[in-house]
Formats: structure tokens, sequence, C-alpha cells
């Protein structure tokens, strides 16, 4: 992204050959640059933060009714260009919850960015959220291109995206899911998923209703 930023910028300057076109153009595509490069970097200091330990766990009791209702919603504003139609369904009576607010939404908002990213045009996104036993279960299932085969077993690891020809035409930077991982670990919570090529793909995230943090288990 920085090389795209210094380019456009470049061609910003040379003002007797640029038209009111280039100018809206050019400064689009440094607002998107920056947005992935913010994203990059957020992701890789979050990860190294939590990896080495140095991460300070803000817990709160925390409605989770509102906080997956207001991640949804901020989330799929970012998806109008594409008109998904989108739902989600939660308990109307699921418990309050202990867990680190900012670290939570950081985690669902990667899954929800994803279920819009690699969705089609008029496609679907829905969020479920439900107490299962002793565990909340929430499920975000998305419409789109689904996980081949043979990535299922990567799409966790840092770095990895699919060599598919569908994913290496959307931007990423194969951390998102890394770092939700990380997320749900530290609320040891368990993160699954289940996919099919041009079906789509359902993510289910797994919590202890009596949440204890791993650094706090240890
Ligand atoms: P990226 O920045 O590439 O989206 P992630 O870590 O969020 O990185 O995801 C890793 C890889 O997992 C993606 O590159 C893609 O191959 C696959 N993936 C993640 N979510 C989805 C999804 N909802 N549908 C299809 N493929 C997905």
């Amino acid at each position: 992204p920085l090389n795209v930023i210094g380019m456009q910028a470049e061609l910003l300057q040379q003002e007797d050959l640029i038209d009111q076109n280039t100018i809206i153009e050019s400064s689009n595509i440094i607002i998107d640059e920056t947005e992935r490069l913010n994203t990059l970097i957020n992701d890789l200091l979050n990860i190294t933060k939590i990896e080495s330990g140095n991460i300070s766990i803000n817990k709160q009791r925390v409605k989770l009714h509102e906080l997956l209702s207001d991640t949804f919603d901020s989330a799929m504003r970012a998806s109008r260009n594409k008109n998904l139609s989108v739902n989600i369904d939660i308990a109307k009576n699921i418990s309050t919850i202990e867990i680190d607010k900012d670290l939570f939404r950081i985690a669902l908002n990667n899954i929800l960015s994803n279920a819009i990213k690699y969705n089609r045009e008029n496609g679907k996104i829905l969020l479920e959220a439900d107490e299962i036993d002793n565990h909340i279960q929430i499920k975000i299932s998305d419409s789109g291109i689904g996980i081949n085969q043979e990535d299922q077993d990567h799409i966790f690891d840092k770095f990895y995206r699919s060599q598919s020809d569908e994913v290496q035409k959307r931007n990423g930077h194969g951390l998102g899911l890394s770092l939700t991982k990380e997320i749900i670990s530290l609320h040891n919570g368990k993160i699954t998923f289940e996919s099919e090529k041009n079906v789509g793909t359902t993510f289910i995230i797994k919590l202890e209703k009596t949440t204890t943090f791993l650094k706090e288990a240890i």
C-alpha cells in the first residue's frame, strides 16, 4: 500500500497534467490504501501483543445482545454496494457475559468483514446467537465463494491466503482470522467453521457463559 500511496501522491503533484476525475480517483485510492495499511498495522500490533503476553485485558460484563447488534450494524454499513441481504437473530434472553469488549469486537468484525468480502452480488449474511447448555454460540454464515478443501487446514495460519483466483482478486493480508482465533482463545473459547465451495461458509464461536481468561487460567 505505501508504494501505491506514494505513486498516487506524486501523480496529484503534477498539477498541469491532471483533471478533476483523476484527482477524485487518486484520492480514493489513497484513502482505500491508507485504510488497508491501518488494518494491517493494527492486526500485526494486536497479534504481537497477544503472542508476547503483553496485552492488558479489560474484562467487563457486557450485554452480548447490544455488542452483537452494534458490531453487526456497523460492519454491514460497508456492504451496501454488494446488495447483500443481511439478517440477525439473537436469542432475546441471551446472558450478559464477561469479555474484553474491544478485543471481542475486533474478532467479530474480522469474521463479518470476510463474510462481506468473500460474498457475491445479492448474497446473504446471517448472524445468529443462542445459549446452548452453559455455552453461548455465535454463528456467522455467508453465501459466498466458500473455502477450498485444500485451504481449510490453513485459514487460521498467519499471513495465509488461498491461491484461488476468487480470493486473490479481493484485497487482504491473511492476518484477520489468525488474530480472531487468538482473541477467542484468550477468552477460553473455540472457533470452528463449515464451508462448501460456491455455497458459503459458517463460522461458529463457542464461549463458556462464565468466561475464564486464558491468562487467569494459567
Ligand atoms: P484475508 O485478509 O485474506 O481475508 P483472513 O485471515 O481474514 O485474511 O482469512 C484467511 C483466508 O481464509 C482468506 O484469504 C480466504 O482464503 C479464507 N476466508 C476467510 N473467510 C472466508 C469466507 N467467509 N469465505 C471464503 N473464504 C474465507
